[in-house]
């Protein structure tokens, strides 16, 4: 398969180390471009994966926790660990938001 050198524009096979013509490193190029976009991808899936788990987290304290902190007289409690839910989802959020917006 012949590819476009970056350099000087002539047609150069993509198994050629470098440009014949003008000697611009091909491989090295297209090598370093793999290595650097694929462990950006990884990371905003890492990044996405935890921020769903931890809205996960925060929903299952705001639905379960909070209702038993309340049926068991913990009002004080409950309210609070309701707010911290609620600001940890507002959080998340903004970072989800932050990461793709
Ligand atoms: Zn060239």
């Amino acid at each position: 398969m012949l590819i476009k050198c970056g350099e000087c524009g002539s047609s150069v096979s993509d198994q050629a180390a470098s440009c014949p013509k003008c000697g611009f490193p091909l491989r090295r190029v297209r090598a370093a471009t793999i290595v650097q976009a694929s462990p950006e991808v990884q990371t905003i899936e890492q990044t996405g994966k935890s921020y769903k788990a931890l809205k996960v987290a925060f929903w299952v304290i705001i639905l379960f926790v909070c209702p038993i902190l309340f049926f068991n007289g913990f009002i004080g409690s409950g309210i609070l660990v309701l707010i911290l839910a609620v600001i940890g989802e507002i959080f998340i959020n903004i970072g989800i938001w932050w990461d793709h917006g």
